[in-house]
């Protein structure tokens, strides 16, 4: 048993079973064994690897992504250049570098990270100060965000969100909640709740439907609207999920292999698919239509891009570049498991690479 796994069956026996962003938010967060708030979980050495550790690539076309954003904009000065969740940096630094070439860019920028974890802000801080010499700051929350235009990335953020699980039973819903049983943790379903809980669109779905909803991902993506709406802008976030997606998707991740979420509270990381249908919605600003990662990299230029690097590697390290490209682009692989959405200021154009959208806001 985790210490965590200890204290949260000592709080369950005390009140109850809990729900599952409790549980959720406990392992990643919790101040002295949360997984977040304990490690620097990235990387060969850690339990997972996300797309701008892969490679340089996805933030340099991402940054000027933002950058030609922010010129279709009217080139605001200042911005707030922000970043969900940032882990290690890397992205962060990456959108900097590339930015460089865009005339105005840095002078105008002022870079606030949003990041929970104490360990990660160390290591961001780290990874910045090697990169950019303007100072970054850091903020607990989106409501702290300036009030002024804001261009904004999130890379495998709105995941590690608390999701709450509701599953039809009969004409009923009830919660997924998780309980104790022979003393270890065992998952379990709640009195009926109220169904506005789980959301209207969802209502007249089959008896047996799972569906997962994401409070904290909709307030927060409602901030960052109501700041676009008010100052302009954009928000590029990638991540895995769907469009109005269903079932059980919660998963823990440890050393690179998947295991059952249950097994090592605040040792395993969790995620959840995020749907980005209730992201766009709680937006309220005009949205692109769900792009697959792939997709969005190769219109922005990385396969020219690949072959400009490729000409300084050789031997290992070219092998390396060549499956990283792989590795973001392929749908066998990150190419189509992870979409990406955009998000602008209304009567602004879109930002480049991004399928039109299917369904209007
Ligand atoms: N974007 C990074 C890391 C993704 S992991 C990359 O692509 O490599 C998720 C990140 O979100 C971590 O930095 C984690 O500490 C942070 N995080 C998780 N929950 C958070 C919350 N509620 N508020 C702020 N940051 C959070």
């Amino acid at each position: 048993m985790t210490p965590l796994a200890d204290l949260l069956a000592r709080r369950i026996a005390a009140t109850g079973p809990i729900t599952v962003a409790d549980y959720m938010a406990e392992c990643l967060l919790h101040p002295a064994h949360g997984y977040y708030a304990t490690r620097d979980p990235f990387g060969a050495a850690g339990d997972f690897t996300t797309a701008p550790e892969i490679s340089q690539m996805f933030g340099e076309l991402l940054g000027l992504c933002l950058a030609q954003t922010w010129l279709d904009q009217g080139a605001p000065s200042p911005f707030t250049l922000a970043e969900l969740g940032p882990g290690r940096g890397t992205l962060m630094a990456d959108v900097l570098r590339a930015a460089r070439a865009v005339p105005g860019f840095h002078a105008a920028a002022q870079v606030v990270l949003v990041e929970a974890s104490p360990v990660l802000r160390q290591v961001q801080a780290g990874t910045l100060s090697r990169q950019h010499d303007h100072g970054s700051r850091w903020i607990q929350t989106v409501g702290d965000l300036p009030d002024q235009p804001l261009f904004l990335l999130a890379n495998e953020f709105f995941d590690a969100l608390p999701i709450h699980q509701f599953q039809r039973d009969g004409d009923r819903w009830r919660q997924r909640v998780i309980g104790l049983k022979d003393g270890g943790l065992v998952f379990g379903l709640s009195d009926p709740v109220n169904p506005l809980m789980v959301g209207r669109q969802f209502l007249s779905d089959p008896p047996g439907t799972l569906v997962e909803v994401c409070p904290l991902a909709s307030a927060i993506i409602a901030q960052v609207g109501h700041r676009l709406h008010h100052h302009g802008g954009a928000a590029l976030i990638v991540d895995y999920g769907g469009w109005r997606s269903k079932g059980d998707t919660l998963q823990a991740l440890r050393a690179h292999r998947m295991e059952d979420p249950l097994a090592s509270p605040g040792e395993a990381d969790l995620t959840a698919h995020v749907d980005f249908e209730a992201l766009a919605m709680a937006a309220s600003v005009p949205h692109s239509g769900l792009t697959r990662q792939g997709d969005l990299l190769l219109r922005l230029g990385i396969a020219a891009r690949a072959e400009r690097l490729a000409q300084r590697l050789t031997g290992a390290a070219l092998d390396n570049h060549r499956a990283a490209l792989r590795r973001l682009t392929d749908p066998a692989e990150m190419g189509s498991l992870f979409k990406a959405l955009a998000l602008h200021a209304p009567g602004t154009p879109p930002p480049p690479g991004f399928d039109p959208p299917t369904h209007r806001p």
